[in-house]
């Protein structure tokens, strides 16, 4: 594999950025060797700054979920740049992409955009704190809910593959009010509650996708849903990843769910910087300028960003891709199980929709403990392996693969055979050591 651009930016970039970085899993520390640096995507596929082209699974963590650029998408985006791009005033677009998050979750009768997934979540913790009157919340050990101070404790992600606890700068305080539960174990929950009766939110990623995926028993998922309510506890989803994924309602539409507050993020702005919360008005009404509540944001509901997400979810619910997702992700199941079967690797594949990762273990993986059970050396060969061979996956154990709609047949027969590849690669270096 030729990367010696990428070895040169590389170079160049450590000088005034960090780690030539700007987000730390872009750094490919989990998986060693060089990161590479992009020039150019289109559909299914991206193009590194070395002419090495590869079949997208990172799909920018999870927006790109029409594949790149769009055609639909991209003619709104240029219509859009022709008016203006920020405005600091109301524009049209944003009731119209309110509209349609509205619509899409039942649970959400009003909506306040933002910029990222981790001010949507930051801001939903405010808002079931000024709800409650509470202080205290409960997450699950890796999650990952954005790079808030309060949210920083057993988060997964970029935390789990660097096996940082939380992180240097977060003081005691900011975390004091953060109890940690294990997912799918709703003992784990019950206890916090039991002791504790002044919570004012659980958060949870209803399809864990942030240390590899993991999914969810419907009888946890439930007890949550009905604990929360009979003690007065908000539920919040973070939908950030699986909004508009899962399916077009998110994880809570698939299992016929609804959170007290919704995240989202990714998805909604279709590859801009979007993120969003929401919830039933009694709820919303707390937020300035209705409510007491105060949270605002320079750029948010960016015209230009509005109407990429406008765009991406239109042509998202005409097409409607969720049947296909399912059946790629489980040919792609199927594959990776009869390869690792072939070449005598222990390996668990774990889906959900369009989102999926194999896990380089015997046990099965439920949870952050499970999951870090597997051995991200063989990984770390399998990574590469796949990118030799034109296959870009994100460059750590601990995050999912995602599908877009623009991967055709011929792709995922190329994949199959790559699978395949690095799968006995893995094997070999094994019986070497
Ligand atoms: C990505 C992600 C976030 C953070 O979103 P950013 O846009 O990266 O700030 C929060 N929650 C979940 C579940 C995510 O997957």
């Amino acid at each position: 594999m030729k990367i010696e651009k990428s070895i040169e930016l590389y170079t160049k970039g450590k000088v005034n950025l960090v780690g030539a970085v700007n987000s730390p899993v872009r750094a490919f520390k989990a998986v060693g060797g060089v990161p590479i640096f992009i020039d150019k995507a289109k559909g299914s596929k991206i193009t590194d700054v070395d002419g090495n082209e590869y079949i997208d699974f990172v799909l920018s963590y999870g927006p790109m979920i029409l594949g790149h650029r769009h055609s639909k998408v991209e003619s709104a985006i240029k219509k859009a740049l022709k008016k203006g791009y920020s405005f600091g005033a109301s524009s049209y677009g944003e009731i119209e992409l309110a509209k349609m998050v509205c619509d899409a979750f039942p649970g959400m009768d009003k909506v306040r955009f933002v910029n990222s997934g981790t001010e949507a979540v930051f801001s939903a913790i405010r808002l079931a704190r000024a709800f409650t009157g509470n202080n205290k919340i409960i997450k699950f050990s890796g999650c990952y809910h954005g790079h808030s101070d309060a949210l920083l404790v057993a988060a997964g992600s970029g935390l789990a593959t660097l096996s940082i606890p939380g992180s240097l700068g977060v003081p005691e305080d900011a975390v004091k009010n953060t109890l940690i539960a294990e997912y799918n174990n709703i003992d784990s929950v019950e206890k916090h509650l039991a002791k504790h009766n002044d919570i004012a939110a659980i958060i949870v990623e209803p399809i864990a996708g942030n240390m590899g995926v993991v999914v969810p028993t419907k009888e946890f998922m439930e007890e949550l849903r009905d604990l929360t309510k009979a003690s007065g506890v908000l539920l919040i989803m973070d939908e950030v990843m699986t909004g508009f994924r899962s399916k077009f309602g998110g994880a809570q539409e698939l299992l016929g769910i609804q959170a007290d507050i919704t995240c989202l993020g990714k998805v909604i702005g279709g590859g801009f910087p979007v993120g969003a919360y929401g919830a039933r008005n009694e709820i919303m009404e707390m937020v300035s300028p209705l409510g007491g509540m105060y949270q605002a944001g320079t750029l948010s509901g960016n015209p230009i960003a509005m109407a990429c997400g406008i765009a991406t979810l239109k042509e998202l619910k005409k097409r409607n891709p969720y049947k296909d997702f399912e059946k790629t992700a489980s040919f792609l199941e199927k594959v990776m199980k009869e390869a690792a079967t072939k070449f005598g690797v222990d390996i668990q594949v774990n889906k959900f929709g369009s989102m999926i990762n194999p896990f380089f273990t015997k046990e099965k993986v439920t949870n952050f403990k499970s999951a870090q059970t597997s051995d991200t050396d063989k990984f770390k060969t399998f990574f590469w392996k796949m990118m030799e061979q034109g296959v870009f996956l994100p460059p750590s154990q601990f995050e999912s693969w995602f599908l877009s709609s623009a991967i055709s047949k011929r792709d995922i027969y190329k994949v199959k055979d790559a699978i395949y590849k690095a799968m006995e690669a893995v094997a070999n270096k094994a019986k070497k050591m």
